[in-house]
Parts: structure tokens; sequence; C-alpha cells
């Protein structure tokens, strides 16, 4: 292994945006982690594929919503590749309740894999990555949505609130971690084609809604949002600290 190459933690790699964050940093040679939670075949399925483009990847399973978890992660991404120089809060779920229908669980399960992820794998990067502590600085992208500033589709209070936290936290994280080296910028994706509309009526609902709701007309491609990920993630990006890209056509 080249002591030169970048690490990269991706969290959620298993499928849409995460996986094509996976395999474009793969093109590009970078040393890759696959997280997922559930779907083990999927994740190795995107570590074959960083393999035969010339990367190297391993796949690290855990819920990140739970702290252990997380720690654990951290220390087998350690123990394959070394110190991480990027991490991606991709990881993320949508859910679809009324208000009257909140209970302890649904709120606390949305919480947990889109909020409460981003503060466990960010404590266990900068523990790692601050100068302050030794490290040789990096990056974090956190992965948010034009759900923060839109309110989502109904339904949607949760994950729009949860994105609305990411932000809060974006800017934040970025005023913490400026003098540690450490560049914190998030990304608010539009509508994206990929299997996170199932529980509102599949892509095809999307593409359908992308027609009147999005200024240029269509669905984004989760490719498209791994290319600005990973600018985020590099040096062509070196004065980019606390922003809020959206890739949204425009919405
Ligand atoms: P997706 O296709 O449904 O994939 C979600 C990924 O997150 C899967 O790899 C899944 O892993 C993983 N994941 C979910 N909960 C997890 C947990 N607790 N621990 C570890 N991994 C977990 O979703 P996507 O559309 O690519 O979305 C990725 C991110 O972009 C999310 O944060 C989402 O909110 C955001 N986003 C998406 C859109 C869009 O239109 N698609 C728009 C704005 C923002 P398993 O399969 O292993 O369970």
């Amino acid at each position: 292994m080249s002591a030169d190459k970048k690490i990269i933690l991706v969290t959620g790699a298993s499928r849409g945006i995460g996986a094509e964050i996976a395999l474009l940093a793969g093109e590009r040679g970078w040393r890759v982690g696959v997280n997922y939670h559930r779907s083990a075949e999927a994740a190795n399925h995107v570590v074959e594929q960083v393999r035969r483009s010339g990367g190297e990847a391993v796949a690290l399973q855990a819920d990140v919503g739970k702290l252990a978890e997380v720690q654990r992660m951290f220390r087998e991404l350690d123990e394959a590749f070394g110190t991480l120089d990027v991490l991606v809060n991709n990881a993320g779920v949508l859910a679809n309740f009324r208000i009257t229908d909140v209970d302890e669980d649904n709120v606390r399960e949305l919480y947990e894999a889109n909020v409460f992820s981003a503060y466990y794998c960010a404590r266990e990067a900068v523990r790692r990555m601050a100068t302050s502590r030794g490290g040789r600085g990096g990056a974090i992208v956190n992965m948010s949505s034009v759900a923060s500033r839109l309110g989502g589709l109904a339904g949607g209070t949760a994950y729009a609130g949860s994105k609305g936290a990411l932000d809060s936290f974006n800017l934040s994280l970025a005023k913490e971690l400026g003098p540690e080296g450490i560049r914190v910028n998030a990304l608010r994706p539009g509508l994206i084609a990929t299997d996170i509309h199932a529980i509102h009526g599949g892509v095809a609902h999307a593409q359908e809604l992308a027609k009147t709701a999005v200024p240029m007309g269509r669905t984004g491609s989760a490719r498209e949002v791994a290319e600005a990920a990973l600018w985020l993630a590099t040096e062509q990006a070196s004065y980019v600290h606390g922003a809020v890209l959206d890739v949204a056509g425009g919405r």
C-alpha cells in the first residue's frame, strides 16, 4: 500500500449516493472505508468495484447511530488503512409519518441515523485528524438536504428537522475545527434518483415531481452529488469551510 493515498470513510456507502462517493474515490485511487448497516451484499459489491477500478476498499458494518458500533468501525478502519483523511457523514433514512403518529421510536430512530451518527463519527474522526492531537488534519462532508430549508414532503417533519440540525451542526463544527486543520462543509442534495424515495412512490414519483418542482426539470444522479462531495473533500476546495452547497438543479 502506498503511504500517500488518501483514506476516506463514507457512511451509508452500500447504496445510493454513498456508494457513488465510494466508487468515485476508488476511481481516483483512494483507500475507501465502505460503511453499511444491513446491506452486506451491496457493500461487498461496492468494495469489489472499487478494487477493480484501482482503488482499495474495505466493508465496515456498523449502525452509525450507535456510538459503540462507530468506535469499533473506526478501529477496523485504522487497522485496515491507518488514519483517515476524509469523513463523509452520508448515512441517512427518510421517514413519512404525521405529527399525530409520533412515538418515541420513530423520532429517535430517525435522529439516531441522521443526526447522532454525525456527532459520533465526527467525534472519532476528529480524535484522529485534529492537529492539536498530533493528526494531519483533513475534511468532513455532511450530507444534509434541501428539506432543511424547504420542509421536505408532507409527513417529513422528522426528516426535515434532522437535516436542519445537520446544517447547524456543520456551521458550528466548522468554527470548532478551523484551527485543527479540518475543513467542514455540507451538501444539500435535492431530488436524487435513489432507493430512498421508496416510501414516497419510488424514483418514478420523484422523476414526475421533478418535472415541475425542479427548475432544471429532472432528478439528479447519485454521481452528480458524489462529484460535489469529493470536490469539497479535496484540496481543490482548500478555502471552502463552513459552507453548504446545494446540489439540487436550482430547487
Ligand atoms: P439510500 O439509497 O436509501 O441509501 C442509504 C444508505 O444509508 C444505505 O447505504 C444504508 O445502509 C445507509 N444507512 C442508513 N441508516 C444507517 C445506519 N444507521 N448506519 C449505517 N448506514 C445506514 O439513500 P440516499 O438517497 O443515497 O441518501 C444518502 C444521503 O443523502 C442521506 O443522508 C439522505 O438523507 C441524503 N439525501 C438524499 C436525497 C435523495 O433525493 N436521494 C436528497 C437529499 C439528501 P444499508 O443499506 O446497509 O442499510
